[in-house]
């Protein structure tokens, strides 16, 4: 199988079928590298939604009744096809986002290997023989919710709904998935391939639009039993409210304002590679585990920015289709604008720019291909205050600020004064500084002497207000699975 790369309307995937809205509206998607129109997705809205959520339910029974073993081997031909289909989708990934070849072709790899390891959990959902009276058989065990819901953000939007519909269907659940609205291309070229692996029509799902449409009545839809998000915290909190109506599960990965601390102790080269790569090349700062407040040992402090300034100033900004390219442009006009008034507001508050903060037109020659994308370079703000905006809110571009700190505890008050709590990294040659920091710092995920590493197999997920809910490891399913315990009297 493969995917008409050229096609320029896409469909949404509802009980088997490939249809466009039932309004007839469309959304343009926008190659954000050039500003220019390339494709169109349907704009669903509730009664999308509604058909989807009915095939959904139809296919739930059977689905769930399936041996465990079966849907195994229907995940395994999923993850083949996806490999089979690489090329096409990586390219369709990048020209919806502008994430950089060299982020999302390993990006939707690995989330090929993903469908496979949870193909391999689907066959080890195990429940608890607790036994309670001597006269009757106690047991516990985990069954799928049912009909479930996935609304996922831009900035991996393949690789996301991969990983995490995947997850959902191992379990015996079918799904309903709501794809950004700025880049649903990908996901909808992918939804294709699901049956030509064996997958029932209705166990998949998948309805576009915009959020405050479809993605609301997917959350207000009574038949779905959980939302898994992805994204802001301030939808996160529109979501929490609007669930409330049919006590709908949760679980939530939001935004993120992480910290990257150095000590003076610190491999200087290695952190400096590390430290970049945590934020420029973190899909141009648009990873919601970017590493945006740069927390320096005041010792070092100049001569780490110095090194810093180095490792950005030979970045390769450009087409994202290209291997050689570092960075892309940000995903859509929106996220431009909106970094755009940070760099303005941190000049205002006081910041001094380090370097950077040239964007759009003035980065590339006139006649350039690229100069109506939306590119901004890679940009770091320094200061001492740490509660300027740019300090505190995540910009979710290639922006970071970099703030000095004198000694441990003060680089733990500073990592930790933070609403968010998603990740954090540490570069010391002190280990057991470095213990110290895992066990002190409010994050999901601490790195010490590398940045943004994650695996299938080891759980992630947010603290305070970066979310609830745990992907990944080997208790993943667990995500998409409610307990029932059972008590047989039996005298
Ligand atoms: P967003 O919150 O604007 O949108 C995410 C999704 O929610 C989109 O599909 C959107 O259509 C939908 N949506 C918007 N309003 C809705 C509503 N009222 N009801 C239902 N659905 C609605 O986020 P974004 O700008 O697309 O993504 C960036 C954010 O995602 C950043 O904050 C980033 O940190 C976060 N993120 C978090 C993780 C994580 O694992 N913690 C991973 C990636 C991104």
């Amino acid at each position: 199988m493969t995917i008409r790369e050229e096609a320029i309307d896409y469909l949404q995937l509802i009980d088997g079928e490939l249809r466009p809205a039932q309004g007839g509206g469309w959304i343009e998607s926008v190659n954000p590298a050039s500003g220019q129109v390339w494709a169109r997705i349907p704009a669903g809205a509730a009664d999308d939604v509604d058909d989807a959520v009915r095939a959904a339910r139809a296919a739930l029974d059977p689905w769930r009744s399936l041996p465990a073993a079966a849907r195994a081997a229907a995940l395994h031909a999923w993850a083949a096809t996806v490999r089979e289909n690489l090329d096409t989708l990586w390219r369709l990934d990048t020209t919806g986002n502008g994430r950089a070849r060299r982020e999302a072709e390993p990006a939707i790899a690995g989330a090929a290997t993903q469908i496979d390891f949870h193909a391999g959990l689907a066959e080890t959902i195990t429940g608890d023989t607790v036994l309670v009276s001597d006269t009757a058989t106690t047991y516990s065990i985990r069954e799928p919710y049912g009909v479930v819901g996935l609304i996922i953000p831009w900035n991996a939007p393949l690789a996301m709904f991969l990983a995490k519909v995947s997850a959902a269907i191992a379990a015996g659940n079918t799904i309903v998935v709501k794809p950004p609205e700025r880049a649903s291309v990908s996901v909808l070229a992918a939804a294709q391939l699901i049956e030509k692996a064996g997958i029932p029509p209705g166990v998949v799902n998948v309805v576009t639009g915009e959020g405050a449409t479809a993605g609301e009545a997917l959350v207000k839809h009574p038949d779905v039993r959980k939302i898994s998000f992805t994204g802001s915290t301030a939808t996160g909190r529109r979501i929490t409210e609007n669930s409330v109506l049919n006590v709908k599960a949760l679980a939530l990965e939001l935004g993120g304002k992480s910290p990257n601390i150095v000590f003076a102790d610190a491999d200087l080269d290695q952190a400096a590679a590390g430290v970049a790569a945590g934020i420029y090349t973190a899909s141009a700062g648009q990873a919601c585990i970017a590493g945006s407040r740069i927390l320096i040992q005041k010792s070092i402090f100049d001569e780490f920015v110095e090194r810093l300034r180095a490792r950005a100033s030979a970045m390769v900004l450009g087409d994202p289709l290209d291997a050689g390219t570092d960075m892309g442009p940000l995903a859509f006009d929106g996220q431009y604008e909106k970094v755009r008034e940070y760099l303005e507001s941190g000049r205002e508050e006081g910041a001094t720019v380090a370097f950077g903060g040239r964007y759009g037109r003035a980065l590339f020659p006139a006649d350039s291909p690229f100069a109506g994308g939306y590119f901004v370079e890679p940009t770091l703000f320094v200061t001492e205050d740490p509660h300027l905006r740019v300090c505190r809110e995540e910009i979710f571009g290639p922006v970071a600020v970099a703030i000095p700190f004198t000694d441990e505890d003060d680089a733990v008050r500073v990592a930790n004064d933070s609403g968010y709590g998603l990740a954090a990294g540490v570069w010391t040659q002190n280990l057991a500084c470095g213990h110290r920091m895992t066990r002190r710092l409010e994050a999901g995920t601490v790195w010490v002497n590398t940045y943004r590493r994650l695996h299938w197999a080891l759980p992630f997920g947010g603290q305070k207000e970066s979310g609830n809910g745990i992907s990944n490891g080997p208790g993943t399913l667990d995500e998409w699975l409610e307990h029932k315990s059972v008590w047989i009297e039996h005298g």
